[in-house]
């Protein structure tokens, strides 16, 4: 894993200056958005079917699976072709239809029903270590699912967290995804993991952005090492 230059306790300072910098623009730490599903499998096969899309073209194609098959049983009985047609505005339909299908068949294997509402009471850990088993389910999906939909401490690392990471210098250029997830949920006040990862996204797609950050009108830059020292 790849080392912060910083002292634990030094980092976890500036990070939390860096927060409040950044909750002071954009306030979804006092105004949490409500993301949950009441059923986590839900949050689950959506978080799939945003993989290498936006918001919109997710959300487009999720609908359009609930309208045609409105309960994951009718999903699963569907076949593969009907839920590829279904979910084709969120593209690589061929790919996350063969994903959603197998995540369904092992949730209804593993629960005996397609519900995974159980597993929010095993805990942060055994949740994160189950979902990380299912196919196709790498550290962004599950610490989502966990995060926005069992209401447990996880703090998902996205292109835009990651590229804000870097920047400020929280970690070193090139640091994988999962080794900031891992230093944020070490570093950071799980009160904090909602708002400040909405905050930072939102900071990273409107301000940090990746070709142009804006950093004459960041509130940020006094905090921020590509602001001093420039690309590295
Ligand atoms: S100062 Fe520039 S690089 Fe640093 S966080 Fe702000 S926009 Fe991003």
């Amino acid at each position: 894993m790849t080392r912060p230059a910083l002292d634990s306790k030094t980092l976890a300072r500036r990070i939390a200056e860096f927060l409040d910098l950044l909750e002071a623009r954009w306030h979804h730490e006092g105004n949490p958005p409500d993301l949950a599903h009441p059923e986590p499998l839900d949050g689950l096969i959506l978080t799939v079917l945003s993989q290498h899309t936006n918001d919109r073209n997710r959300d487009a194609a999720f609908a359009r699976l609930k309208e045609r098959y409105p309960a994951w049983e009718e999903v699963a009985a569907a076949g593969y072709e009907a839920v590829e047609d279904a979910i084709r505005p969120a593209g690589l339909a061929p790919t996350k239809g063969k994903r959603i299908l197998e995540i369904l068949n092992v949730v209804q294997r593993d629960f005996g029903r397609y519900s995974i509402a159980s597993l929010a009471r095993r805990g942060r850990d055994e949740a994160r270590k189950y979902l990380l088993s299912l196919p196709g389910v790498g550290e962004k999906t599950a610490a989502c699912v966990l995060l926005f939909d069992m209401g447990l401490s996880a703090f998902p690392v996205d292109t835009h967290i990651a590229r804000v990471c870097q920047r400020v210098g929280f970690v070193p250029q090139g640091t994988p995804p999962e080794d900031i997830c891992a230093l944020l949920e070490r570093e950071v006040d799980p009160a904090r993991y909602l708002g400040g990862h909405v905050n930072i996204i939102e900071h990273g797609r409107s301000v940090c952005k990746a070709h142009k950050p804006l950093c004459p009108s960041c509130s940020a830059a006094g905090l921020c090492s590509f602001a001093a020292n420039g690309p590295k």
